[in-house]
């Protein structure tokens, strides 16, 4: 049991009427009512059998009547917006299977997309899972070096990205990819094709131009791959989780209660695909219910996604713990000049959403921000809380309908479900729902060990309260243990951070021949704050009064940055290393200019 947990909030309660009903009503009896029959009843199935995730997103809404309805809306960086119907997302998918054809890839082989996020991504990828191929997606921010790794390790035989990151990233690493047999470059008049490139290098668009623009999928086994993603490489080397087309039906469950699509809807998630959620949110389960996905092309800027908010309309917004805290930090204010009315749902996933940012966004934008949780491995949203329930700040909230999670201790070698509320152990899950991974790649043994006792084990640690509502302790790697006490950095990050000073926590455990353990805090400042001595005791005295001389901070440094992945999570791993001098591991994933030391 930690020894304070962040429940000092009030609960925010739900009015009783809400426009549309959601999707889900509060409370136990409508979770009774599931069957994933109902959910595999709502999907189309492919005319000759089988489950393509791609028919499902995309051909069976061309072939009705969403057939023109704004599949993707697409803001670029520099102004040429572009808007792809279902119909036009369609056929330009059906050309990017028939390059995959000419160019004699098939089932089971790995397409890797390195790119922005512009259009052609996403029509690569769905192009890819209507071929049957496997779809892989890179941060186009990543360097040379993970972006070999990862081909390596993913057997990649294509690879689509642009004539400047081909150039940056590829062209350099190319000879020692030899399982890489074509590489499509997508390019523009800013960025145009190379007149010296080799033969195994091709122009997207004239590929594209070349191949008929139907194409029908062939039957397809839900069990068989269709995404690799690799991990965020928070804890260490990251993962190549496998995912198969079954998934839909995962997909369009947490579309449908964990986000609350509603026909009509717009919807904007924020992650890059680089990272899953910016796939299984970013691309699948909007498209699946056939609404209107919005992407943004540029990167983070508060007053840009505020207008983003509002001209689209949008309805439903899918974000992350960091960039929450970054519209904190630039003010309720600035959100406010906004007309942000056809708001109705915000979730959030990644890293835990602290207390005071649910309690921050419900005085800013009139509803709680809602945290959801879920991993990699797990390909879509597990726990969450929804549109209909209260928010408790600090909770993720409670298992959705066909999930079932609990808490576990396998510390004397079985696995024990803990029953007791409230009691610290690891967040476990019920093998079976349709979006598990199936293996991590090249890592069997890794993937068998992940399963236990009848249950799927996360290596998060968790409680559950009386209601049935997790909690969030912290990564098992990251649990500190100071004087008998176990400490969550998530409980001293958030209190850290109810202190107007601060923007960004992150908490580590430092050896200490005493106390077995020290915690120690690194915190960046909102504006119009200076470190200084005196706002150093200030903080250590806030946390004190918060959580207590046991789990507060002994000593805390201010920072210009924290070492962020490029999901947004902090690296307490990096922290800690560089603490004590010790190798940094993977920094494969680690964000450019968040080193982590003043600049
Ligand atoms: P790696 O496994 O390579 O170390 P990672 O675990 O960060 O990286 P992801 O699969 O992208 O890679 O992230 C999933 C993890 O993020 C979860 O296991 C959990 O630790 C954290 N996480 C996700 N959502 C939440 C949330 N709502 N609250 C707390 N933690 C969360
Ligand atoms: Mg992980």
């Amino acid at each position: 049991m930690t020894d304070t947990l962040p429940r000092g909030f009030a609960t925010i309660r739900k009015p009783d009427r809400l426009e549309p009903p959601p999707n889900l009503a509060a409370g136990p009896e409508a979770r009774s009512r599931f069957s994933w029959a109902s959910m595999e009843a709502a999907l189309d199935g492919l005319p000759g059998g089988g489950l393509n995730l791609a028919h499902e997103a995309v051909d069976r809404h061309a072939a009705g009547p969403n057939a023109d309805r704004i599949a993707l809306r697409w803001l670029s960086a520099h102004g040429d917006d572009r808007d792809l119907t279902y119909a036009d997302l369609a056929q330009a998918s059906a050309r990017f299977a028939n390059v995959l054809e000419e160019l004699d890839v098939g089932a089971g082989e790995r397409v890797f997309v390195l790119l922005g996020r512009v259009p052609e991504l996403y029509v690569a990828a769905l192009g890819t899972l209507k071929r049957g191929a496997v779809f892989c997606p890179l941060f186009s921010a990543f360097g040379p070096d993970p972006v070999r790794q990862r081909l390596e390790l993913g057997d990649g035989r294509v690879l689509v990205t642009s004539p400047r990151l081909y150039k940056r990233k590829v062209a350099q690493i190319r000879d020692d990819l030899s399982g890489l047999e074509h590489i499509v470059l997508v390019d523009d008049e800013r960025d145009p094709f190379p007149s010296d490139a080799p033969r195994d290098v091709h122009d997207w668009f004239e590929l594209m131009a070349g191949v008929d623009d139907a194409y029908t999928i062939a039957p397809t086994d839900p069990e068989s791959m269709a995404l690799l993603h690799f991990t965020s490489g928070t804890t260490g080397r990251p993962k190549g989780a496998i995912h198969v087309h079954g998934a839909a039906v995962h997909h369009y469950m947490t579309g449908l209660y964990a986000l609350d699509f509603h026909p009509g809807d717009v919807f904007w998630c924020t992650a890059d695909p680089g990272w899953v959620t910016g796939t299984s949110y970013g691309i699948l389960a909007p498209l699946i219910h056939g609404i209107t996905n919005v992407v943004d092309e540029a990167e983070f800027d508060a007053e840009r996604w505020y207008a983003i908010l509002q001209d689209e309309k949008v309805n439903v917004w899918y974000t992350a713990p960091t960039a929450v805290r970054m519209l904190m930090k630039a003010g309720g204010e600035l959100a406010r000049r906004y007309d942000l009315s056809r708001l109705r749902f915000i979730g959030s996933v990644g890293e835990p959403l602290n207390p005071e940012a649910v309690v921050w966004g419900n005085a800013t934008f009139g509803m709680p921000i809602h945290d959801n949780w879920w991993q990699t491995e797990t390909g879509g949203i597990m726990i969450a809380n929804t549109r209909a329930e209260d928010v408790e700040p600090g909770s993720m909230g409670r298992p959705l309908p066909g999930v079932e999670a609990g808490i576990v201790d396998r510390s004397n070698g079985d696995v024990r479900e803990i029953l007791e509320p409230d009691t610290v152990g690891e967040l476990a899950l019920r093998p079976g729902w349709p979006s598990m991974f199936r293996g991590y790649l090249n890592q069997e043994e890794r993937y068998r060990k992940a399963f236990a006792g009848g249950w799927y084990l996360t290596g998060d640690l968790a409680t559950r309260d009386a209601d049935g509502a997790f909690w969030f302790v912290g990564r098992a790697d990251d649990l500190i243990k100071s004087a008998g006490h176990l400490i969550g950095p998530f409980e001293v990050e958030s209190a850290l951070i109810e202190h107007p000073a601060v923007a960004e926590a992150g908490v580590i455990g430092l050896p200490d021949p005493m106390a077995g353990e020290v915690v120690k805090a690194f915190v960046t400042l909102n504006p119009g704050y200076e470190d200084s001595d005196d706002l150093r005791l200030e903080l250590l005295g806030h946390a004190r009064k918060r959580l207590g001389p046991a789990v507060a901070p002994k000593s805390v440094d201010v920072r210009e940055r924290l070492p962020l992945t490029r999901s947004g999570k902090i690296m307490r791993r990096l922290l800690k290393a560089r603490e004590l001098g010790l190798p940094e591991g993977d920094t494969s994933t680690l964000m450019n200019g968040t080193g982590g030391d003043a600049p």
